[in-house]
């Protein structure tokens, strides 16, 4: 689960990271109010979206006086921010207003868990701000990164030995490291980053932005942080998918992807993959959905434009197949199918299943192993999208 910058630097502010002052507005009146209550200009007005390149997309507005305050306020709140890293756009539907800060320099730090190490790693750079990206894809060694053994937490003697690499102040700076980490590790956040963590003209170290990224399997613990979530910034097929407790992520191809198990869902993304495509999501529909869950996964791949082929890979153990006809012929009730479905299908209750949605009218394409499937829906995709063409 991500939480907004304005959310993320309360909870810096709480650990004692220096943060600029100032307060999230849902209203224009509001940030009028935040600006009179902070009492001088210049301030900054910063969309709230959960969505990075905000800065370059004009989603960050430095204003003098009430007058820019207001048009910079109306010209976000209600509108949709689209930025490189999100090309559909999130809506605007809060502003942090808060007191401008004057950068000297911009750095970057984050915490994250580094996988193929199985290890948290904090990492830093002396190129931090918008360019980030690129600067790190020319030129890899511009990111310094301590290796964090989760037993012994991030030791101050690495905390100061990065601020000292960097070039910041060592103690305002490894104080902010060694924060970084309690913050990580105490709220189970599977990312804390600071994009620009900035030195100030007047030589104090400052914490301009703040990202941060709960990991969702936690959040039975963090009830208080559940409550921050903004379920309007997810996209509208991951907020359907919620309702029905399904495992649905969005991903950027075309191939909607139904699946038992969550290492078979990973599996068909790979093979997907393999034979030239692209999954449109990520789909698990467990081993205890039931005929309605189904139908509602169904409907919503279905919903999604970018889909251009279904391809269903089920090996029914717990899930039988033929719950799983019932709850697609139950779906088709519902929307309708408007791309072919490559089915492979195969387990309990396979016969019946695969009889079930052969005689259901769909326009199903049975293959007999996931690896026909995949080129298959390869095929049918790159076909949907040259007569689009
Ligand atoms: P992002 O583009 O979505 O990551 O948004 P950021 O919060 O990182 O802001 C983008 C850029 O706006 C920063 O890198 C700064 O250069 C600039 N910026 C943000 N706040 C201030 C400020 O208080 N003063 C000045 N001078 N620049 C700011
Ligand atoms: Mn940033």
């Amino acid at each position: 689960m991500k939480l907004h910058e304005h959310q993320a630097k309360e909870i810096f502010a709480k650990y004692g990271i220096p943060v600029p002052e100032g307060k999230a507005a849902f209203t224009l009146e509001q940030a009028k109010e935040i600006a009179e209550e902070l009492g001088e200009f210049p301030l900054v007005v910063k969309a709230q979206v959960h969505c990075g390149g905000r800065g370059k997309a004009g989603g960050v507005k430095i204003v003098k006086n009430m007058d820019e305050l207001e048009e910079a306020v109306s010209s976000l709140l209600g509108k949709t921010l689209k930025t490189f890293q999100c090309p559909d756009g999130k809506p605007v539907t809060r502003v942090l207003i808060e007191k401008a800060t004057n950068i000297d320099k911009e750095y970057y730090a984050a915490i994250t868990l580094d996988r193929s190490k199985s290890k948290p790693v904090l990492m830093a750079s002396a190129a931090g701000g918008m360019e980030i990206e690129e600067i790190v894809k020319e030129n890899p060694d511009a990111i310094i990164i301590e290796t964090i053994d989760p037993e012994l937490g991030l030791m101050p003697f690495q905390a100061r030995k990065m601020a000292f690499k960097l070039g910041l102040p060592v103690k305002e700076a490894a104080k902010i490291f060694l924060k970084m980490w309690e913050i990580y590790k105490d709220l189970d956040a599977s990312l804390v980053e600071i994009n620009p963590l900035v030195v100030t003209k007047e030589g104090k170290v400052v914490a301009l932005d703040a990202k941060m990224d709960i990991d969702d399997n936690a959040l039975f613990r963090h009830p208080d942080l559940a409550e921050l979530e903004d379920e309007e910034q997810l996209p509208p097929q991951e907020r359907e998918a919620k309702k029905y407790n399904l495992n649905y992520v969005k991903l950027n191809g075309n191939i909607g992807c139904m699946v038992n198990g969550a290492g078979l869902a990973m599996t068909t993304m790979d093979i997907v993959k393999l034979a030239g495509g692209e999954p449109a999501n990520f789909l698990d529909v467990g081993g205890g959905a039931n005929v309605e869950q189904i139908a509602n996964a169904f409907r919503i791949l279905m919903g999604d434009p970018d889909v251009k082929v279904v391809f269903i890979n089920i090996f029914g153990g717990i899930l039988r197949v033929d719950r799983l006809a019932k709850g697609i012929i139950e779906a088709s009730k519902m929307v309708e199918i408007r791309v072919p479905i490559v089915a492979r299908l195969e387990g309990t209750n396979a016969e019946e299943g695969r009889k079930l949605l052969l005689e259901s009218g769909l326009n199903i394409i049975p293959v007999k192993d996931m690896w026909e499937g995949a080129q298959k829906a390869v095929e049918l995709a790159k076909e949907a999208e040259q007569s689009c063409n």
